[in-house]
């Protein structure tokens, strides 16, 4: 191929393996824990637990193409892709900057794992730069953001955040993970590592666990010796998996884009919805600075109802297509009142501070046809 290939093309095409085994139109699953010797240097024998199967070497350079970055690594969950960046990059005594509403799994391991070893974080108000810099301190190495928050969509002031880190010599790592590469790629920008949770967009179809960390050959490879010391690798069917779900992600990801605009706009015009949480939307606080960055917008809303907690469950109750489940970016709409599922845990006033409601619904829109959901919508508001 000459030119540059499209994100389809890169989806389905790029680091396939040549030439192909026996003819394999796909990359055949190697199912093996270990490979004959060659005299290789011991990092580099084949080995599942080192990443280093004909699986996960196509994963990496396909998942390097998408992201736009020198290399990339396919682990075992969006959280075994977290946990070794922080690991590999940070030592007792460290410090980082975090935006202050995170995914719970992030500020778990930050509360917990992170703070048994010494390294410490402050949370900083992702809208508002010029309060960043008294957040830092002489041992601040990395900024931490994600490109849409969870559930409100909001999106940080990324241009700051990559201009902040240049001026004081931060790493920047993005968990991109509600975008998905096909609607925003962090490298471009100049944000030096991206992490995803493939469980969601980039797999897309609700059945394995697995992650990405994305960035510099150097900081990948980096990462990849503490991933390999923590034993955070996908398996080699997982891996299969993942590279079948990555061919459609480019399509399915604008249909999500098309289905979660249509379905924001019918909810905002509907009576018995109070506010809606949708950065396609043009009274989204962060509108502009969307479009500017991203190609679409996501599958990822939320909204609130006119009335209450017994409203909101009432209206979850009747719905007959979007399953009542944590998670996203799959086939299926899933649809969950945070405050009830993915944000129980976070104390009721520092939700309230987060502008998280109790009444919030999330919604993650799926790929069923989008008149049918708003069919659904529509009949279970009555
Ligand atoms: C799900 C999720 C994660 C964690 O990913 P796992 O694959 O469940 O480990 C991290 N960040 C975000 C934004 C997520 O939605």
């Amino acid at each position: 191929m000459t030119g540059k290939p499209g994100k389809s093309t890169k989806s389905i095409h790029a680091g396939r393996l040549e030439p192909r085994p026996e003819g394999a139109i796909t990359t055949p699953i190697f199912q093996s824990s270990t490979y004959e010797y060659h005299g290789e240097d011991y990092h580099n024998v084949g080995y599942l637990r080192l990443s280093n199967s004909p699986n996960h070497l196509v994963l990496g350079e396909r998942l390097a193409a998408l992201e736009g970055t020198e290399a990339a690594l396919a682990t075992g969950s969006g959280m075994a892709a977290i946990s070794a960046t922080f690991l590999a990059l940070l030592s007792t005594g460290d410090h980082i900057l975090v935006q202050d509403c995170l995914y719970g799994g992030t500020t778990s391991l930050l509360n917990h794992e992170m703070a048994r070893l010494g390294i410490s974080y402050t949370p900083i108000d992702p809208q508002a730069p010029a309060t960043w810099a008294e957040a830092v301190r002489p041992t601040t190495r990395v900024v931490y953001v994600e490109s849409l928050t969870n559930p409100l969509v909001q999106v940080a002031d990324l241009e700051a955040v990559v201009s902040f880190a240049k001026e004081h010599g931060f790493v920047t790592v993005i968990d991109n993970t509600f975008a998905s590469p096909v609607n925003f790629r962090p490298a471009e920008l100049g944000i030096d590592l991206v992490m995803e949770s493939a469980t969601k967009y980039l797999n897309g179809h609700t059945d394995i666990c697995a992650g990405v960390v994305a960035g510099s050959a150097d900081h990948v490879s980096q990462i990849k010796i503490t991933l390999d010391h923590i034993g955070g690798v996908l398996d080699s069917h997982a891996c299969f998996l993942l590279e079948r779900g990555l061919k459609t992600l480019p399509i399915r990801v604008s249909g999500q884009n098309a289905a979660a605009l249509r379905i924001a706009e019918f909810l905002e015009a509907h009576p018995r919805v109070a506010k809606v949480n949708y950065p396609g939307l043009a009274n989204h606080e962060q509108h502009h600075r969307a479009t500017r960055l991203f190609d679409g917008f996501g599958g990822m809303l939320s909204f609130e109802l006119v009335g209450g907690v017994e409203e909101a469950e009432e209206f979850l109750g009747k719905l007959t297509l979007p399953a009542h489940a944590a998670s996203l970016g799959g086939a299926e709409s899933l649809i969950v009142r945070p405050a009830a599922a993915t944000h129980g845990g976070v104390p009721p006033e520092e939700r309230a501070r987060s502008g998280i409601s109790d009444s919030l619904i999330r919604f993650s829109v799926g790929l069923e046809d989008v008149e049918d959901l708003v069919e659904d919508l529509e009949t279970a508001l009555g």
